[in-house]
């Protein structure tokens, strides 16, 4: 058993966990609330992801600088862009931010007012589930993953993006994704999991079912916004997300 492995395993038996289901690495603090043991809150945090430093098919001979300057090349173009009309409201573009070379990219829907004002994506409440999710549940640190949305400008009153908005702004992800070569793309909520996935099927049947975009295993799962009104959602929605740890930890 890997070191990493053999902490997690032992913060669990200190929280007197002593049945963990295959490829379980910690109680996801959600479901936990749901009637689980809750998470040890000493339990020491799994090192930076061990893919971060291992080669995906998708990355070719790309160095960790040759992805970081495609990534703030994608941030300098979003933030001058006109393409669409959601340039028109925006306090600032919101790119995405996080690892090059991270082996897991979290794809969701739009920046919101917080991160319209502080151009960082996914910060304010739903974020901060997210946050909860990587740091609690996964074990990561939010900077050793990469977060993103298929929009790179807020849909005034965070009304869904239009399909005209979405195509105008599908190359920045696009580039985003090749340049960083994730391990595997976790899609937050519907609108991601149809874009990369093409399809108008509803979440619903998409969910927790390992798809492809351009080769990269693509999960798609609940947006934690809507994990925020329904509740009932999260134990799903962890199911999934131990399947990307599980995807992103293959070798
Ligand atoms: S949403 Fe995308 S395409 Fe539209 S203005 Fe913003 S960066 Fe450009």
């Amino acid at each position: 058993m890997d070191p990493a492995a053999r902490r997690v395993l032992q913060s669990l038996l200190d929280a007197g966990v002593r049945h963990v289901p295959i490829g379980v690495a910690a109680p996801c603090p959600d479901v936990a609330a749901a009637g689980d043991p809750p998470p040890d809150p000493a339990a020491p945090r799994t090192p930076p992801d061990p893919g971060r430093e291992q080669s995906s098919p998708s990355r070719g001979s790309t160095t960790p600088a040759d992805r970081g300057a495609v990534l703030a090349e994608v941030a300098r173009q979003a933030a001058d862009c006109t393409a669409c009309k959601l340039c028109e409201r925006r306090t600032q573009a919101v790119p995405g931010e996080g690892a090059p070379d991270a082996s897991i990219v979290f794809v969701g829907e739009g920046p919101g007012a917080d991160e319209d004002r502080s151009g960082r994506p996914f910060v304010g409440p739903a974020g901060q589930l997210l946050d909860d999710i990587i740091t609690k549940g996964m074990g990561l640190r939010r900077e050793d993953v990469f977060i993103c949305n298929i929009v790179k400008c807020r849909p005034p009153g965070n009304r869904d993006p239009q399909p005209d908005e979405v195509a105008a702004c599908s190359d920045f992800l696009e580039r985003q994704l090749l340049a960083i070569g994730p391990r595997v793309i976790c899609a937050l909520g519907a609108n991601a999991a149809r874009l990369l996935l093409q399809t108008d099927a509803p979440l619903g049947r998409l969910r927790g079912r390992a798809a492809d975009w351009r080769g990269i295993p693509v999960i798609p799962t609940y947006h934690p916004a809507y994990l925020l009104r329904s509740p009932e959602a999260k134990r799903p929605t962890w199911e999934d997300i131990q399947k990307v740890m599980h995807i992103a930890r293959t070798p």
